[in-house]
């Protein structure tokens, strides 16, 4: 029903099966029937998306975003055709930018992983309200776009701290979290989608769960040195 529920995931994916274009049609901005304005949540994750498509080297172009009544049938068949003729103009996806297919499925795929990430991340200006459109190329520059992924954070449980409370592995959303009664807690970095909620949960007194960037996580500890002893019950 409304555009804001179009996430950058749905956008990605779609691009991932090969799409050469995608089209997204929303309300027209500040005619929303609802206060939540999700049509500027939508612009903004097209802002962002284009960057992101900028950055792997693919035309934003095959991107757009068109704001329009339900009444306007001549201008969004205009739209629709002239969108159309662009994306036939930039040819298929990734061939047009001259970008080896199986380089793009796995740059697209390393993206989507980091879906969860970036919006956690960009939170605050996924959810503003642009004004004027002299600022939608502002709100999300090439520097900006570009330390995104190259700090992206890990999460890593210290296996001399966690006191295996399990506070971790019930709060994680995608059952990231290798746990068991008494058993230093690992994550499993190919589940684990950055959201940092292990990170916030984790007992002050614990304090188990670092943050990573720009550095290798350490292997996981191996299992047959992951259970904790008790003070007491040391033999
Ligand atoms: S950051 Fe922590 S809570 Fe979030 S997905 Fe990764 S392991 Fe789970
Ligand atoms: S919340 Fe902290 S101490 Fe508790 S199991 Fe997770 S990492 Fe270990």
């Amino acid at each position: 029903m409304c555009s804001g529920r179009v996430d950058l995931e749905f956008v990605l994916r779609a691009f991932s099966n090969g799409m050469d274009g995608v089209f997204i049609g929303g309300c027209r901005l500040n005619e929303c029937n609802y206060i939540t304005h999700g049509n500027y949540h939508a612009l903004n994750m097209v802002l962002l998306c284009r960057k992101i498509m900028e950055h792997i080297g693919l035309n934003p172009e095959r991107l757009r975003i068109e704001f329009m009544s339900s009444a306007e049938g001549i201008l969004f068949a205009e739209v629709m055709s002239d969108f159309g003729n662009k994306v036939k103009e930039l040819g298929p996806l990734g061939k047009g930018e001259g970008i080896d297919q199986n380089e793009l499925k796995s740059k697209l795929a390393e993206i989507r992983k980091l879906v969860p990430y970036i919006k956690v991340v960009k939170n605050e200006k996924l959810a503003s309200r642009l004004v004027n459109p002299e600022e939608y190329d502002k709100l999300f520059s090439k520097d900006e776009i570009d330390r995104l992924f190259s700090e992206v954070i890990s999460y890593y449980i210290d296996p001399e701290k966690c006191q295996a409370c399990m506070t971790c592995a019930k709060r994680c959303p995608v059952e990231a979290i290798i746990s068991a009664k008494n058993q230093i807690h690992v994550i499993d970095q190919e589940k684990c989608i950055k959201c940092g909620t292990c990170f916030e949960v984790c007992p002050p007194k614990f304090r188990a769960v670092t943050k990573i960037s720009g550095e290798p996580v350490p292997p996981p500890i191996p299992e047959e040195k992951r259970t904790i002893v008790r003070k007491g019950k040391e033999k």
